[in-house]
């Protein structure tokens, strides 16, 4: 029981395990118990999205579960996926900005410009290969996460430093009530 619940601690920017490119995952049921670690770390932290990298294991998968929060009601929820091997195989030539944040840059906020939807092709966590396409908020998660295996941080992609908010600024300056 005390094993399900296991959470992992998430890197911090300047650990460079978080600049590394990932490796295939080329046995389903090794990556299986780290994603499910994975998955209580994103429920226990209450994030949308979590990488392998970050919990410094150096392998393409990550998880992702949208949910609306008290600063984003309005968020567009996702069902759970966990991610193993993906590859955007197509993207939107619409882009937009949105908002966001990782729990490996802690305490900011950056607007970041993303595809507004993708076609993902990726393994499920039982093995079948899938593609799907993702539009809106999950795939913008989808996509911050895509980066973190290729040891891209969504500061990578401000347009301007401008774009960057502490949590606390974010709220008092930019968050339209
Ligand atoms: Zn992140």
């Amino acid at each position: 029981m005390m094993e399900r619940n296991e959470t992992l601690e998430i890197l911090e920017i300047g650990d460079p395990r978080l600049r590394q490119r990932a490796e295939y995952v080329n046995d389903i049921k090794q990556a299986r118990e780290l994603c499910r670690k994975m998955v209580s770390t994103l429920r226990h932290v209450k994030g949308d999205g979590l990488a392998a990298p970050q919990v410094g294991k150096s392998i393409r998968t990550f998880v992702v579960e949208t949910k609306k929060t008290e600063l984003f009601p309005n968020r567009q929820e996702s069902p759970l996926y966990t991610i193993i091997n993906p590859k955007i195989i197509k993207v939107s030539k619409e882009k937009e900005y949105d908002w966001e944040s990782c729990f490996s840059v802690p305490g900011l906020i950056g607007l970041v410009e993303r595809h507004k939807s993708i076609l993902l092709r990726y393994i499920t966590i039982d093995g079948e290969q899938r593609e799907e396409k993702f539009e809106g908020y999950p795939a913008r998660v989808i996509q911050h996460e895509y980066d973190h295996l290729c040891g891209i941080i969504y500061l990578d992609k401000l347009k301007t430093k401008n774009h960057l908010y502490t949590a606390e600024n974010w709220i008092k300056y930019a968050l339209k009530k």
